[in-house]
């Protein structure tokens, strides 16, 4: 069978997807099954790799391990001819309308990117802490918040959001303090107002390390000498966006550094989209594979009505006329 991409140009690919993580991966399914030319480039930072039991993605009751999604994701892709290269794309620029890209390892070319870098959540600076990422110490209450019901929880903040983070945790558990790790609360007065209405403990000093086994945390050590003991911590601390390739390329970001996008994930950048976490999306995973499909089918919809104003469509109708069986046989019945 005569693929569309047989006939393009051999050294720039239809589309590259930077970013292997959830969003590139379903962005890679829907593009390899729409045929077309697909290179996803990636670093192998996932944040999925952080996750050691997805308890809210369709489809798999038991629970799956970021690590597998990848996996599967990846075999699911690669099923439909994507490629793979491991490199990190460290600068982009345009050239007769393509993108070049500059890897650490080698250039590579393509008439579509799609940008899925991901973010990445700052743990706390507390010693102990990141040992136990993605087992008892947590970012997100939509991820996690299941896993820690009934457990005693300290959410590390000083402002608004970690008061409400903690105030969000008390439909999971009865047992939740406030640590603002040495910080002076920066909560509003009506913040102040709730702390008290629902009797949660604030401690303001500095913690001096977590205390854990086998990455289960078991108690906060507080520089007055006092422990507190727990099982989880949440964090609010923030978050890196990787717009760097987008900024380059001039995308617009929103005022949280957060890559904007139409709902098509197209970026303001004219061939540039960009899906998953990267963007005002809810950082969830089955929203990032989401976003990686619509992203997937906008690129596929613009490729092909380019090919129709460029008639390249045409030049491929061409190429099947004369080499592939056309018209089903046709005859008289019985
Ligand atoms: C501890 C933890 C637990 C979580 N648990 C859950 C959960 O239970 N359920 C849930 O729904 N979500 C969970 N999440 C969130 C989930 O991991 C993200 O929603 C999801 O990974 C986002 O997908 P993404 O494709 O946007 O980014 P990612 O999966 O992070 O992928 C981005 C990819 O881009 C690559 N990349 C970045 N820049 C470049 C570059 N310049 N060149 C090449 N490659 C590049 C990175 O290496 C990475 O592989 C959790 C997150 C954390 C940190």
């Amino acid at each position: 069978m005569i693929q569309h991409k047989d006939l393009d140009d051999p050294q720039t690919r239809e589309v590259i997807v930077i970013g292997g993580g959830i969003a590139g991966l379903s962005a890679a399914i829907y593009l390899g099954r729409s045929q077309r030319d697909t290179l996803v480039l990636d670093s192998g930072h996932s944040m999925a790799k952080w996750e050691p039991v997805v308890g809210n993605y369709l489809g798999f009751p038991d629970g799956v391990s970021g690590e597998d999604l990848l996996k599967f994701g990846r075999q699911q892709a690669e099923r439909h001819d994507v490629c793979f290269a491991s490199d990190q794309i460290e600068g982009i620029q345009r050239d007769n309308g393509d993108f070049v890209l500059r890897g650490k390892k080698q250039s590579y070319r393509a008439k579509r990117l799609l940008l899925a870098t991901g973010i990445f959540h700052l743990p706390p600076e507390i010693p102990g802490v990141k040992e136990c990422l993605g087992h008892s110490m947590f970012f997100c209450k939509d991820c996690d918040g299941f896993r820690v019901r009934e457990k005693r929880i300290a959410i590390c903040g000083a402002n608004n959001e970690a008061v409400e983070y903690a105030l969000g945790m008390l439909l999971y558990s009865a047992c939740v303090v406030v640590a603002t790790n040495g910080e002076e609360p920066r909560w509003s007065k009506q913040h102040a107002e709730w702390i008290e209405e629902y009797d949660i403990p604030v401690h303001q000093e500095k913690i001096l390390d977590v205390e854990h086994r086998e990455r289960q945390i078991l108690a906060l050590h507080l520089e007055s000498g006092l422990s507190v003991r727990i099982d989880n911590i949440f964090t609010t601390r923030g978050d890196v966006f990787h717009t760097d390739l987008a900024e380059s390329l001039g995308a617009k970001l929103d005022e949280d550094g957060q890559i904007e996008v139409d709902h098509c994930m197209r970026t303001t950048v004219p061939k540039v989209y960009a899906a998953g976490c990267v963007t005002p999306a809810n950082c969830q995973m089955i929203i990032a594979a989401g976003q990686g499909a619509a992203a997937a089918q906008a690129i596929n919809r613009d490729l092909f009505e380019e090919s129709l104003q460029t008639h390249g469509l045409r030049r491929f109708r061409e190429v099947q006329l004369a080499a592939e069986e056309t018209v089903p046989e046709v005859a008289e019945k019985g």
